[in-house]
């Protein structure tokens, strides 16, 4: 294959989990490696996929569950290319999307190793698609702004609320179960209105999805109450407002419950 010579890294996004969300380049891509470095948020159907010839080497990262350092997993992409090796870095969503993709490219340009990114589907473009909702809304939701709420070992989440608060943007916000009340705080602290939309999205894509909608004041509520151990994602705005397949928390309890 021209584009995937002896001795080359790919990082491949492989979209939220479902197997048919894998671009025919990813899959091309998987096909021709000899061996496939993956994450921890790659669909489980995509990697009982990839064909038995090619190794199959997992580096995990969940959160709190670090299976290999970033240092680590940048070493092994390198040493496996300079060993002759076709190198898939196979990682949840879009490569280029909170996933780390510039440690692994500047290792591998720093060693001398060709390095591509072949995009996938983000978790924000199929949690939207589960809600049957547009991420954008023409004159209403002008701006949309991908953001994570993941904070660093030991460290407060430090995110420019003022910014975030606008009532004409939709903010996709990833790995931000474990900070929902930091979020709904921070958010409701620089003026969102209380009753701003809310859906959360576990397991986009896959069977054991989950989808709430709610209002910005009960999200620490439904994060808690709501999710299970699954990637989750939260989307914030007009855009995602009201879907007739999701879990909606009902105006009576909405009513009795404990306002932020
Ligand atoms: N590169 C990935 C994001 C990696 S950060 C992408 O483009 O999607 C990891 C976070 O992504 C998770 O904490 C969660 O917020 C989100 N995420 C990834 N896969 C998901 C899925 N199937 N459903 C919901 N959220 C998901």
């Amino acid at each position: 294959m021209t584009d995937f010579p002896d001795g080359m890294v790919w990082l491949v996004g492989a979209g939220p989990g479902d197997p048919e969300l894998l671009s025919r380049k990813a899959e091309r891509l998987i096909g021709s490696a000899t061996v496939v470095f993956y994450d921890a948020l790659v669909g489980p159907d995509i990697v009982a996929a990839i064909p038995a010839g090619v190794r199959r080497v997992p580096v995990g990262k969940r959160s709190g569950r670090h299976s290999k350092s970033q240092e680590t997993i940048d070493r092994l992409l390198v040493v496996a290319a300079m060993a002759g090796e076709r190198v898939v870095r196979l990682k949840g969503g879009d490569p280029a999307i909170f996933g780390r993709a510039t440690e692994e490219l500047d290792a591998c340009r720093a060693a001398g190793v060709p390095v591509s990114i072949c995009p996938g589907i983000t978790a924000a473009s199929a949690a939207a698609a589960s809600l049957g909702r547009s991420l954008t809304l023409r004159g209403l939701a002008r701006r949309l702004t991908f953001v994570t709420a993941h904070a660093r070992a030991g460290e407060m989440l430090a995110l420019d609320w003022a910014a975030l608060a606008d009532p004409a943007a939709t903010l996709a916000i990833y790995m931000g179960k474990a900070a929902a009340g930091e979020i709904a705080q921070g958010l409701l602290g620089a003026g969102l209105a209380p009753e701003t939309s809310v859906a959360l999205v576990e397991n986009a894509s896959l069977p054991n999805e989950r989808r709430i909608v709610t209002r910005l004041d009960l999200l620490p509520l439904a994060a808690r109450a709501g999710l299970g151990d699954g990637p989750a994602l939260l989307l914030i705005g007009q855009a995602v407002d009201g879907d007739a397949g999701a879990l909606r928390t009902s105006a009576a309890t909405e009513a009795a419950l404990p306002r932020l």
